[in-house]
């Protein structure tokens, strides 16, 4: 069902200060930086083979990401795996008892389809399927 590590999320207040190790000294070079207002967030993603390390900040303090923040800090926030048909894995899931967050399929970065698990069901991780854009 899932293809690979699609990449993954970290919350963090401060995107410059992270782009300063994981660019800077890391080297790894940033793919997209954007303002998502949908998702009440602004993203820097890093390529890194396959997968993409993630900067998630939020915009406003009273989102989901902005209260992580509050009660955890910063640090790994989601890992997304890719799915080739994000409905059909849901039904899948659903079938064997793995709860999907109501907010149900939303539009992601780059056209995405996204959905997220109940960490409850995935021992505290909270796990994003991810279908790629058509075309
Ligand atoms: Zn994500």
């Amino acid at each position: 069902m899932f293809k690979k590590i699609d990449h993954i999320a970290i919350a963090t207040d401060d995107i410059e200060g992270a782009l300063s190790v994981y660019r800077d000294i890391f080297g790894i070079a940033v793919t997209y930086r954007e303002v998502f207002r949908e998702l009440g967030v602004e993203v820097a993603a890093l390529r890194i083979g396959e997968s993409c390390i993630e900067f998630v900040k939020p915009l406003d303090k009273d989102s989901k990401v902005a209260k992580f923040l509050q009660e955890r800090g910063e640090g790994i926030h989601h890992i997304a795996f890719q799915v080739e048909d994000i409905e059909k894995s849901i039904e899948e899931l659903k079938a064997k008892g793995i709860r999907v967050i109501p907010d149900g399929i939303k539009r992601g970065i780059e056209g995405k389809k996204i959905a997220f698990l109940h960490p409850k069901d995935c021992h505290n991780v909270l796990i994003e399927l991810t279908q790629k854009a058509e075309g």
